[in-house]
């Protein structure tokens, strides 16, 4: 391969702060409103709970906090067991052992790379039976409670028959829509689907707090409960009453005015992440042995991380595509690890062969919203120069 000479790193998605984030932070400074209380905590709230259509909203230190109250709200117990993708960033797994619960692993499906909702409907016809205190898995004997559908890279799961599953089974679904806001399903927001979602703000998201997380949901008893969890539980706010163990998960009103001029931004921000994939997806449509990720009929993705697919016919595997483009001063990335290969989670004879082969193959090209045209070219041009067309 020839070496270019490298001229400035292109990033895989870095922030953009260009709205309002400066007037707002200094709003915060001057006021000497910079920590757990403010008006824009309430804002940001109020304005993800209109973008998203719930009724309540509690903003979280980050999202992975969010993750952990809204299964304690929703009653998950330790020893329980609930359904997660097994590719994901980890958090929601995490989240899911912090209560002291299972997780049951699902494989993805091979179009749209989202929880395989078919998995789903064999593990709970075939895996479980019902007993007198609910929902059993028969071999582990624990109780099967919820399931965690996590939208990955902006891409929303098959939510219906994940729902009606749900129905029959009933199950609690709380989505994980930390890489999705602002992605639709069948028109509907992700985060309006299941009973309870949660978000992630942090610096690689859609939009950034700099960290932060939220909490959604139309319950008001699981809102009002969800909220005296990440505040300590306190029952009185006076004489200091606590009547549980809670967490200090709150987010400062600092953060919340860099969301709240981000969330001004969100539909911008949408956008352009759009756009920048159908240029990739023109421009690749050229290249051999590169397949773009998909986008469903009933979905509108927000191409969070604009991946491709490195096929046997490309001249590079995908790791060494990634070696390639850095040496060319382009920042690309795999998906996550499928969780059940990582240590704490390994299962004798686990085999999730799509979310494995996804990971084998798949390399997040740069998709910044402020990625500029020449940029995008750069990274095309080293694509095809890298397949010989
Ligand atoms: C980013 C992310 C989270 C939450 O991450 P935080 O860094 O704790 O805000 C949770 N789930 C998924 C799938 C994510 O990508």
């Amino acid at each position: 391969m020839t070496s270019k000479h490298v001229t400035e790193v292109i990033p895989l998605s870095a922030p953009e702060m260009k709205g309002n984030e400066w007037a707002y932070v200094k709003e915060c400074l001057d006021t000497n409103w910079v920590s757990s209380a403010g008006s824009f905590v309430d804002r940001f709230e109020d304005m993800v709970s209109a973008y998203v259509g719930t009724g309540y909203s509690i903003a979280t230190v980050n999202g992975t906090a969010a993750l952990h109250v809204a299964l304690k709200v929703a009653g998950i117990e330790p020893d329980e067991e609930v359904l997660v993708s097994d590719l994901t960033f980890i958090a929601p797994v995490n989240a899911i052992r912090y209560v002291g619960a299972y997780p049951v692993f699902i494989d993805a499906e091979p179009e749209f790379w989202q929880m395989d909702v078919n998995r789903v409907s064999d593990f709970l016809s075939k895996e479980c039976s019902w007993k007198r205190d609910g929902l059993q898995n028969k071999k582990s004997g624990r109780r099967v409670r919820a399931v965690v559908p996590v939208h990955l890279l902006g891409h929303p799961v098959d939510v219906d028959p994940l729902l009606e599953l749900a129905r029959m089974y009933e199950l609690v679904v709380i989505e994980d829509a930390s890489e999705s806001l602002g992605a639709k399903y069948k028109g509907k927001p992700v985060g309006s689907l299941g009973h309870m979602a949660c978000f992630s703000f942090n610096g690689n998201k859609i939009i950034t707090s700099g960290g932060g997380g939220m909490i959604v949901t139309n319950d008001a008893k699981w809102a009002q409960m969800a909220r005296y969890l990440t505040n300590q539980a306190r029952d009185d706010a006076v004489e200091y009453v606590h009547n549980e163990i809670g967490f200090n998960y709150r987010l400062t009103n600092v953060q919340a005015a860099i969301g709240v001029a981000q969330m001004e931004r969100l539909g911008d921000h949408v956008c352009r992440k759009r756009g920048i994939a159908q240029s990739y997806r023109e421009a690749l449509k050229s290249i051999p042995g590169l397949r773009s990720i998909r986008e469903a009929d009933w979905a509108l993705s927000t191409f969070w991380l604009y991946t491709v697919a490195v096929e046997e016919h490309y001249p590079l595997k995908s790791r060494d595509l990634l070696d390639e483009l850095a040496s060319r001063g382009i920042e690309t990335r795999p998906v996550f690890r499928p969780i059940h290969l990582n240590k704490p989670y390994e299962a004798p004879r686990s085999h999730f062969p799509v979310a494995e082969q996804i990971y084998a193959k798949a390399l997040s090209l740069p998709c910044s919203v402020s990625l500029t045209t020449e940029d995008q070219s750069r990274v095309i041009d080293a694509l095809k120069e890298i397949s010989g067309i």
